[in-house]
């Protein structure tokens, strides 16, 4: 259920059980930063003579999962959480204003996982006409390639029966950028869960994160939540940039025509993937943002090569 990075709450027919964890739980050759995540079942042996808290013996095959990169040991793996269903990304066009490429950096993260995700902007009672056009624009972009997007106000709770139906019955990843309103969204969503509001300004470099560890919750309708910290930025130098070609799904889908196997999209001749953004068939701005991430992945590996001088 949650993890306070030395005791995993874990909750076995509804009693939740403190659990500490001995010896060690590697995943492949990946390093993580921590062994267990939100929605992993394990197998516990209580201890102590009161049996209040326990350990953790075994954590059972995952069906999937979601890593990103430690945003402070970079070459270590963070898992976000394990065995869900959907991811659900906050954003919002105002207050903060939507750091560009954010939204293509965490699909590039769930799409290397298969998990579904869902685009939700929140908010939207602040937007302008002129904000309205722009949500529209980015929906038919995101559509077209196969997400769902959603406009919802937390304050009006505007569209907020239709979010809910979509996560009815699921268990759902949900992240975004501190301030954008994910606590206010979860209590609209469910009015009991009363999650503290506001409490935070990160984004103007001061204060308190109300969320600090990833924590699951349970919702009326049979929604599962699993409640992650303000995401800042997501980074990629574990990827190849094949791998980051492969995961824009719909730059896969135009690139069997690639002169070369291993086209990255770049400058290479005879690209089918340029040329679908040049008939438009690909979004320009999708395709800038993925420029930029493989950008940053050839830096680093540059440097990289070049550490023993
Ligand atoms: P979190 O950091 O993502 O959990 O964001 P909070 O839920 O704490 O909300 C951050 C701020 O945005 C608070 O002042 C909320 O009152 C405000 N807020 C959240 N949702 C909305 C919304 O739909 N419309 C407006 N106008 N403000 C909102
Ligand atoms: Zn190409």
């Amino acid at each position: 259920m949650k993890s306070t990075g030395s005791w995993y709450m874990v909750r076995v027919n509804n009693v939740t059980y403190p659990c500490r964890i001995v010896g060690k739980f590697r995943m492949g050759d990946q390093k993580l930063t921590n062994p267990v995540a939100v929605g992993d079942r394990v197998r516990i042996q209580l201890e102590d003579s009161e049996e209040s808290t326990g350990v953790i013996r075994e954590i059972l095959d995952r069906d999937n999962y979601v890593l990103r990169q430690s945003p402070r040991r970079k070459h270590f793996m963070h898992l976000m959480a394990a065995n869900i269903d959907q991811a659900l990304l906050l954003v919002t066009l105002r207050e903060p204003e939507l750091k560009p490429g954010f939204i293509d950096r965490y699909l590039l993260m769930t799409e290397t996982h298969d998990i579904p995700c869902i685009l939700s902007f929140n908010k939207i009672d602040l937007y302008t006409p002129e904000d309205h056009q722009d949500l529209e624009e980015i929906k038919s972009i995101y559509q077209k390639i196969g997400y769902s997007v959603i406009g919802i106000s937390a304050k009006t709770h505007e569209n907020i029966d239709q979010l809910r139906e979509m996560l009815a019955g699921k268990r759902t990843l949900v992240s975004g950028q501190s301030g954008v309103g994910k606590s206010s969204v979860l209590n609209a969503l469910d009015p009991h869960l009363q999650l503290p509001e506001g409490e935070l300004s990160d984004y103007s470099g001061k204060g308190q994160h109300t969320t600090t560890f990833a924590e699951m919750y349970f919702l009326h309708h049979n929604i599962q939540i699993i409640d992650t910290p303000g995401i800042k930025t997501l980074s990629f130098n574990n990827m190849e940039v094949q791998d980051v070609a492969h995961n824009f799904r719909e730059f896969f889908e135009y690139s069997s025509p690639c002169r070369f196997y291993n086209c990255t999209h770049q400058n290479e001749p005879g690209c089918a993937v340029k040329e679908a953004v040049v008939e438009g068939e690909i979004s320009i701005i999708r395709y800038q943002n993925y420029l930029a991430i493989i950008g940053e992945i050839e830096d680093q590996n540059y440097w990289e090569r070049h550490t023993d001088f």
